[in-house]
């Protein structure tokens, strides 16, 4: 089933309860300005995720994919619409308690969001721990666990230079989760991979959205990291242009 959705309207492909919503964004609106052009980048955005859902977001380059992303997630400011999160009006909060609502809440795997290159493994992992104020003890066992799940507990005091792209990718996903936040932000988390690491890397996710109900919104390009989500909302040009469940995008990634 392909839902057209006009500006504006949320899907009602399996409309959540409202209990149920961890992100909702009505009619989301945001153009750059960048003195000599504007862009529109997002156009009345609407969209529902549930808790414990596994959400692909695609669509061509430049269509406004990164914006939602930083958009629903705090890290970038709208011009016009709501944005909630677990009822909250991220908007509304003030600088440091939407920091610390991020560092808490939220984990982000995002290409620009990058590990520092200064810190080691472990020191990467812990900062959201610190940056919520964790003890440094408690902050070093949490990140530690956090990296023996992504199975790196001996790299611990590697550089990133001195990781490989995909262990560098396996590192920001520890320090994604190690808050166990409800919420995971991944944009093209397995963009930079090859195929079999990529394959790691979502095996990765799916594990931790199974077993930690996490909430999980993924940009990406590759049908089959969308195959394996439970929707995916394509956009275009700043609009989302149609949903598919997921057993259209596995359908679609087999050839049929
Ligand atoms: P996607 O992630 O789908 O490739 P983006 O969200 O990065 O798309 O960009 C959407 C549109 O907004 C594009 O036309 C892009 O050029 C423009 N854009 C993105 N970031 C900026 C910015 N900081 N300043 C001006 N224009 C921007
Ligand atoms: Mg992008």
């Amino acid at each position: 089933m392909t839902v057209e959705l006009k500006g504006g309207e949320a899907s009602d492909i399996g409309a959540p309860g409202a209990a149920d919503v961890v992100i909702e964004a009505r009619a989301v609106e945001k153009t750059y300005d960048t003195g000599t052009v504007k862009v529109v980048a997002l156009r009345q955005v609407s969209l529902r995720v549930r808790r414990g859902e596994m959400v692909a977001i695609m669509g061509p380059s430049g269509c406004g994919k990164t914006t939602l992303l930083n958009c629903l997630s705090g890290l970038d400011d709208f011009d016009s619409g709501l944005v909630l999160i677990n009822g909250a009006d991220i908007a509304k909060m003030a600088d440091d308690r939407k920091t610390e609502f991020r560092a808490r809440d939220m984990g982000f795997v995002f290409q620009t969001y990058n590990l520092l290159p200064v810190l080691n493994a472990v020191e990467n992992v812990e900062l959201p721990l610190i940056v919520s104020g964790t003890k440094p003890k408690v902050a070093r066992e949490l990140a530690l666990q956090s990296l023996d799940r992504v199975h790196l507990r001996a790299q611990a005091g590697n550089r990133p230079a001195q990781l490989s792209g995909g262990q560098r990718q396996r590192v920001t996903i520890a320090r994604a989760l190690v808050n166990r936040p409800a919420i995971m932000w991944a944009d093209e988390p397995t963009g930079a991979l090859d195929s079999a690491t990529a394959t790691e890397i979502m095996d990765l996710i799916v594990d931790l959205n199974q077993s930690a109900h996490q909430t999980c919104v993924i940009v990406t390009h590759d049908p089959k990291v969308a195959a394996r989500c439970h929707r995916t909302i394509h956009m275009e040009d700043g609009v989302i242009a149609r949903e598919n469940t997921q057993a259209e995008m596995v359908a679609a990634a087999n050839g049929h």
